[in-house]
């Protein structure tokens, strides 16, 4: 049978593109894309000229059957996505476990993910960590799925987009609290890339300061709860003593 090689793309800077990812690509029989119309671009800066097949979250079950037939015939397939390794909040779930469960063979060729690059600069604990995608993008359900991470000890990695990263913020201090670490990590990558490691509260302030910090793409690396590091200590350290200095003590 053929291989159904899983393939990461750049997040931003074309120059993260792998040279074996660029190879795969150009010698598979079909390439599988989320957005024919911007792989298509992609692919042509690097000259890599394959039949594009469309598998976005609407058509991916649908078109499964076809795409093992065509595996089990021999022909090889890759998948990509917009950006970054596909599966990570984006389309190939559905095609990678039928090829699992027809036994094929799966290969991935790694390259970049913005969750693992932004952990991989975040100075929180990265030992264990929680990926969560998009949290919800309506408001009582996004505080809702945060109350219920609230005590997660794991670092937690959200993806965010610019409409929301201000509400998004705003919810994190009110249910995370004002003192939980939060690294905001913004456009990697590319041009204007920027990251920001303070408190919930602090990365607040620090949004509304320039409006040009809420553009782009966003992924919130947030501290676990029992890990959030020595800051949140000395903060814990520095209410303790205001209290017994409050009491005359
Ligand atoms: N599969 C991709 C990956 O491996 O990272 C993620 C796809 S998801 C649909 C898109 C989200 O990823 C964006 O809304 C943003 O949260 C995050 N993202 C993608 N590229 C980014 C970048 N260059 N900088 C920061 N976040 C990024």
């Amino acid at each position: 049978p053929g291989h159904l090689y899983v393939v990461a793309t750049p997040i931003g800077n074309l120059q993260d593109f792998p040279p074996r990812a660029q190879q795969v690509l150009g010698e598979v029989d079909a390439i599988c894309a989320e957005d024919t119309r911007n792989s298509a671009g992609l692919l042509a800066h690097f000259g890599i000229q394959r039949p594009l097949l469309a598998l976005h979250e609407h058509n991916e079950t649908a078109i499964c059957a076809q795409l093992i037939a065509r595996l089990r015939a021999g022909e090889s397939l890759a998948l990509i996505s917009d950006a970054g390794t596909p599966l990570i909040s984006d389309p190939g779930f559905a095609l990678v476990r039928a090829a699992r469960e027809a036994q094929l063979p799966v290969i991935a060729i790694p390259g970049p993910c913005a969750a693992i690059a932004a952990l991989s600069i975040a100075g929180l604990p990265s030992d264990r960590f929680v990926f969560e995608g998009f949290l919800p993008a309506k408001p009582n359900a996004r505080r809702e799925r945060l109350q219920q991470l609230a005590a997660e000890t794991r670092t937690l990695i959200v993806y965010e987009s610019s409409h929301r990263i201000g509400d998004c913020v705003d919810d994190i201090v009110s249910v995370l609290g004002t003192e939980r670490l939060v690294c905001l990590a913004r456009e990697l990558s590319k041009l204007y890339e920027q990251s920001h490691r303070a408190s919930a509260a602090e990365l607040k302030a620090w949004l509304a300061q320039d409006a040009n910090r809420s553009r782009g793409e966003f992924v919130l690396v947030i501290a676990g709860a029992a890990d959030a590091g020595v800051d949140t200590q000395q903060a814990e350290g520095e209410r303790v003593l205001r209290l017994l200095l409050a009491d005359g003590l």
